[in-house]
């Protein structure tokens, strides 16, 4: 037996302090400590990282905090189209689902595609006819919808027309879940899942369902899962480059995602975070926004969450 650890993000497009009370802030930290609750459960049960991450992104996925499932942005056209990945770091195998439309747990459908094996990543309705054949539950676009994306959208809609689309705050931009686990038997996984970016074109395709760009996992170098500006992190293959840069350089998990986030992507004047956790369970989870709604659980079992820079013990 190794040890085992679990890291979370609920995505960098996080609103300043202010701008929400201390309870929501409060509420989202629960849903965090929530989702490495299950995660942990699993792990500490001895059971897979593939099975700790699934379990951790479905509890973001239902939570309305989260740029994921229930609470997920909404495109130009006003409607949810999910994607999600998962990998499996001892095989690399890995599944996904783009542009589906009503997958309740978007993560759930990836990890099926993973192991049925005729397809690594399925798209639009013929996700949504895969999710439903393999009985995985399906709802209608509204239970995605809450009040805050409609606002967001309505924001994005408004800056698009003034032309002040950067000026835009991060958390009207976008959002992601994700979660990286090592478990007792040494192995990596990683998964991601999301609505994408607020008023993103309606069949655009971000990173989120992209093995090797927002989710990447390897035994022996670390499990990578990504938020932020999908485009860079398809053009940087952010995931698969974040465990290049250990595999090849020896750098250790922060020094690799640090580099990644804060100097390679650092150019350009976008959002980017990430969580990863390494072979020997260390955790890395830098941002380059105001805050990352994130969690991790140490090799000594201790729990942490945090929104923005203040890190709270649990
Ligand atoms: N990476 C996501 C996307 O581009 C958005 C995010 O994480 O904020 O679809």
């Amino acid at each position: 037996m190794t040890k085992t650890a679990l890291a979370i993000h609920g995505g960098c497009g996080v609103m300043a302090k202010q701008d929400l009370s201390e309870a929501d802030w409060a509420a989202a930290r629960v849903d965090l400590y929530r989702s490495l609750l299950a995660g942990w459960a699993v792990l500490q049960s001895g059971g897979s990282a593939l099975d700790a991450v699934q379990a951790a992104v479905v509890v973001m996925e239902d939570s309305p905090h989260f740029n994921a499932g229930h609470g997920a942005a909404l495109n130009t056209d006003g409607e949810h189209e999910l994607e999600a990945s998962i990998m499996d770091g001892r095989t690399l195998e890995t599944g996904a689902v783009t542009l589906a439309k009503c997958i309740r747990n978007p993560v759930n459908a990836a990890r099926r595609v993973m192991e049925k094996g005729d397809a690594v990543l399925l798209g639009g309705s013929a996700a949504d006819d895969f999710a439903r054949v393999e009985g995985i539950n399906i709802v209608d676009q509204s239970y995605f919808r809450t009040d805050k994306r409609v606002n967001a959208l309505a924001a994005m809609k408004a800056h698009a027309s003034a032309g002040t689309v950067v000026e835009a705050s991060e958390s009207e931009k976008h959002g992601t879940v994700g979660a990286v686990a090592l478990d007792a038997a040494g192995h990596l996984a990683a998964a991601t899942s999301t609505g994408g970016y607020n008023n993103k074109p309606a069949g655009r395709i971000g990173d989120t369902p992209i093995a090797g760009a927002g989710t990447y996992a390897r035994d022996g170098a670390c499990a990578v899962s990504g938020t932020g500006k999908g485009e860079f992190f398809i053009r940087y293959t952010v995931g698969h480059e974040v465990a290049s840069r250990i595999r090849y350089l020896d750098e250790t998990v922060e020094q690799s995602s640090v580099k990644v986030i804060m100097e390679e992507l650092g150019s350009h004047n976008i959002g980017a975070g990430l969580v990863a956790v390494g072979a020997d369970g260390s955790i890395a989870a830098p941002y380059n926004t105001a805050g990352m709604f994130r969690g991790w659980v140490t090799t000594e079992g201790r729990f942490f969450v945090a929104t923005h820079e203040e890190v709270y013990a649990l």
